[in-house]
């Protein structure tokens, strides 16, 4: 094959998500190289806060700096979503800022607020895929299955790792079923791979107590999500043997809240009337449910520049006061202003 004309697709970070995300671009461009942007570092951030806008949101430089590892290391067609909130703009200015800096690459903005697969799968196809509309739709089934076994597993691994008995036998787990994943090529062989593991993590010993101490974390999807962006605080509330619930993940954001949007509104419990935008309305919701379920304390994370979560704090500062929840706490990630 002709090196020159050979693709190489790469997306930015966020969680453990660059495992389905691979495995599906592996089965689309069999003849192309998926190169996930390297894994985020000091470096990846502090190439994207340089070439970033001062003030813009967190997530943005995250994904720069991820964008300008993976162009560095030969990709040439990068892919990039979006979302309703600014995140809808992403897109347009990273390509512009990359284009600005000299490099030469193709830039796929993926989706807006609504996933329709025939576009994504016409996309595809002028990205040089071969497959089928059928094979298409099989392997985007097979990804959807895949994220949201990931997400079953992760919650799990979240409510119990605080209390492994074992040090990093959750951890070592949990990497052993994403290397397997990588490689899933059915979904007969997905289901397999995750009863496997689903059944060797319920088997770890541990030692949880019953009246544990609950946290719940609610806020912006990506500082949610990316652990390098939250500083780690999940793997740090388990250190302190805290059982972590969060339910913002990409099973929920892509598969669920789209059909489920009057519910969320509702579940806000009167604290809000009307939709606050992004994430924010799922905050307030989750923080009414961990209230109402007697959570011990509800964090709030919320990236420097984020409209969405700014608007969500009242709300949850009454939740927390008419709920009385002992540990209430609101964390500001800040906007790593640029380098000097
Ligand atoms: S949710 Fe907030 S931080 Fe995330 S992209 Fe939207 S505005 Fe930016």
């Amino acid at each position: 094959m002709n090196r020159i004309l050979q693709q190489v697709i790469s997306f930015p970070h966020m969680g453990n998500y660059h495992v389905p995300i691979t495995n599906l671009l592996n089965h689309l461009f069999k003849n192309h190289i998926v190169l996930p942007a390297p894994p985020i570092t000091k470096r990846t951030l502090e190439l994207g806060s340089r070439y970033s806008p001062e003030f813009v949101c967190v997530p943005f430089k995250y994904n720069l700096g991820n964008y300008i590892e993976a162009l560095e290391n030969g990709a040439n067609v990068l892919i990039q979503a979006g979302g309703g909130c600014r995140f809808g703009y992403y897109a347009e200015i990273q390509e512009l800022i990359l284009r600005d800096l000299g490099y030469d690459f193709r830039f796929i903005k993926l989706f807006g607020n609504k996933l329709n697969y025939y576009k994504l799968y016409r996309l595809s196809r002028t990205l040089g895929s071969d497959v089928s509309y059928p094979q298409f739709l099989y392997y985007a089934l097979l990804t959807k299955k895949m994220i949201e076994k990931i997400d079953v597993i992760e919650e799990y691994i979240r409510e119990n790792i605080g209390f492994e008995t074992q040090e990093n036998s959750f951890e070592h787990l949990q990497e052993e079923f994403l290397n397997e994943l990588i490689k899933v090529n059915t979904i007969k062989s997905l289901n397999k791979t995750y009863k496997k593991y689903s059944g060797l993590l319920q088997s770890l010993p541990a030692d949880k107590p019953g009246d544990c101490l609950k946290v719940g974390i609610v806020g912006e999807l990506y500082t949610l999500m990316e652990p390098y962006s939250n500083y780690f605080i999940e793997k740090e509330l388990a250190k302190n043997k805290i059982q972590v619930s969060r339910f913002i993940t990409v099973s929920f954001i892509l598969f669920e809240k789209p059909r489920l949007k009057k519910r969320i509104l509702k579940e806000t419990g009167g604290y809000l009337e009307f939709e606050i935008g992004a994430d924010g309305t799922d905050s307030v919701a989750k923080s009414t449910m961990l209230a109402k379920k007697g959570y011990d304390g509800i964090i709030h994370i919320k990236p420097f520049g984020c409209t969405p979560e700014v608007n969500a704090m009242p709300m949850l500062q009454n939740i927390g006061k008419d709920y009385k929840i002992r540990y209430f706490i609101s964390v500001l990630i800040p906007r790593h202003p640029r380098p000097a």
